[in-house]
């Protein structure tokens, strides 16, 4: 029998292509008869998931190499409501995750068009549903993404789902995917005020790579309630104070910003994140997608309690800040105490 956890956590960034375990993946893609590159499930296991051995060179590399395949493999409405469903279920039994967030982007997953969105929303939360179902302890939510290499009219259709599948459980709305040059985050801060007004979540992927003006407009014109990563803030004493004063709290992801060479090593991470905690700037510990970087939010712990970047005391105030910025509505004890981050303003 597995390890029982007994410390209950929550996960707020998570990405679906990233969190299916391989086996699972395997036999999803076996059942929608996709021609898979490999025969032998080991080499597929190998190919979806990066040890430490690993590593990409940027974000280009880690979509094109990782999140393009798992993207493919979970392009239908059968293989989204699996690959949910496992997925919250699995962060149960694994990591006492009582609170997940998971996020993805539907446009990636309907075949060029040949999907329905609709259909695939709603099977993500149908899998979603039947999870929570099995285990009752355990609240969620689904963030559906914009991406940067999608035009903003493509994105708008995105902010339509995520705004007519907010009563079923859709809670945020996050921009993602490698820079380009053609994209604007201005351009697009009309539709995540949209998304806003309609009561959903904002988390916003920036300064992950060392975009420091793209980070920098996002605090200060679009005001999510959380970033993802948000790295490039140590470098900048006053962004620092406008993230702390606007309350916005990083969603850090350790281990694969060291696999995607966003942060150099580990004394650089160690730097950055105690730049954070010594500024007052709210941080949570992810893992980003636990297969594919083959980790856990317990693993993330005690990575960082190994190598001195925190202590045990800073790991559990992550803990409960985690639960503080959750768009979901906490369950305790079967009843709803918690009025959701974004709508207490
Ligand atoms: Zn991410």
């Amino acid at each position: 029998m597995a390890q029982r956890e007994t410390t209950p956590r929550a996960e707020l960034h998570t990405h679906l292509g990233g969190a299916v375990d391989p086996v699972i993946m395997w036999t999803i893609a076996h059942r929608q008869g996709i021609r898979l590159p490999v025969k032998e499930y080991w080499e597929f296991e190998d190919m979806i998931t990066m040890g430490p051995e690993k590593k990409n060179l940027g974000i280009d590399e880690m979509d094109k190499n990782y999140y393009h395949l798992t993207e493919l493999i979970q392009s239908s409405p059968e293989a989204m409501e699996e690959a949910v469903h496992s997925v919250i279920g699995g962060g149960y039994r694994k990591c006492n995750l009582v609170l997940q967030e998971l996020r993805f982007s539907p446009m990636k997953r309907n075949r060029t068009g040949e999907r329905d969105l609709d259909f695939i929303i709603l099977a993500a939360l149908w899998g979603m549903r039947r999870a929570i179902m099995e285990y009752p302890q355990v609240n969620a939510g689904l963030i559906v993404a914009l991406d940067r290499t999608f035009t903003p009219a493509q994105n708008l259709i995105t902010v339509e789902k995520a705004i007519k599948y907010a009563p079923d459980g859709i809670v945020g709305v996050d921009v993602l995917g490698p820079d380009r040059d053609a994209f604007s985050m201005k351009e697009h801060a009309p539709l995540l005020a949209r998304a806003r007004k309609a009561g959903l979540g904002l988390t916003v992927h920036a300064g992950e790579t060392g975009n420091l003006e793209e980070l920098r407009y996002v605090v200060r014109h679009i005001r999510p309630e959380r970033i993802g990563h948000g790295l490039a803030a140590a470098r900048d004493p006053q962004l620092l104070k406008d993230i702390v004063k606007q309350g916005i709290v990083l969603e850090l992801c350790p281990t694969s910003n060291l696999r995607n060479s966003v942060v150099k090593n580990v004394q650089e991470l160690h730097t950055i994140i105690r730049t954070f905690l010594d500024n007052g700037v709210r941080i949570t510990i992810n893992t980003d997608g636990p297969e594919m970087y083959r980790t856990s939010v317990v693993k993330e712990e005690e990575f960082l309690l190994a190598n001195g970047i925190m202590n045990e005391k800073e790991t559990e105030q992550c803990t409960k800040w985690a639960f503080e910025a959750a768009f979901v509505t906490l369950k305790e004890n079967g009843k709803n105490t918690k009025v959701p981050v974004n709508k207490k303003k």
